[in-house]
C-alpha cells in the first residue's frame, strides 16, 4: 500500500491493559479489576475511537478517554459478578454510516 492509496483497514491489532486497583489504606486489598482497551489498523496503524461512552473514568461503566481512542471498562470475575437484576431484554441497535434509517430491536 502506497501513502496516497486509502486503506480500508482489514486487519486489527487489538491491546487490553488488565488491572487490579487496591485499597488507598491497604495495598494488598484488590477492590476492583478495570481493563483498558485500545484498537488499531494492523496495516495503516490507524486508531480506531470508541463511539457512545461517556468521557472520563469511573468503576460504574465503562467510559473512553479524551482521544476517544482507550475505553476503560469495570471487569470483575465471574463468580463475583454483582449485577442480580434480572434481564428483561437485550436491546441491539445496528447502525452503519450508510444507514440513514435506523431500526431498532428488542428481544
Ligand atoms: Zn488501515
Amino acid at each position: 500500500m502506497t501513502s496516497d492509496q486509502k486503506c480500508d483497514h482489514p486487519n486489527f491489532k487489538a491491546t487490553v491493559d488488565v488491572a487490579r486497583i487496591t485499597s488507598n489504606t491497604d495495598e494488598t486489598k484488590v477492590i476492583a479489576f478495570k481493563a483498558d482497551v485500545d484498537i488499531k489498523c494492523a496495516e495503516c496503524k490507524e486508531s480506531f475511537v470508541f463511539v457512545g461512552l461517556p468521557q472520563g473514568l469511573t468503576q460504574q461503566h465503562p467510559t473512553v478517554s479524551i482521544s476517544g481512542e482507550t475505553m476503560s471498562a469495570p471487569i470483575e470475575p465471574i463468580s463475583g459478578w454483582t449485577y442480580t437484576e434480572p434481564v428483561m431484554g437485550y436491546g441491539v441497535n445496528i447502525y452503519t454510516k450508510e444507514d440513514e434509517d435506523v431500526q431498532p430491536s428488542q428481544n
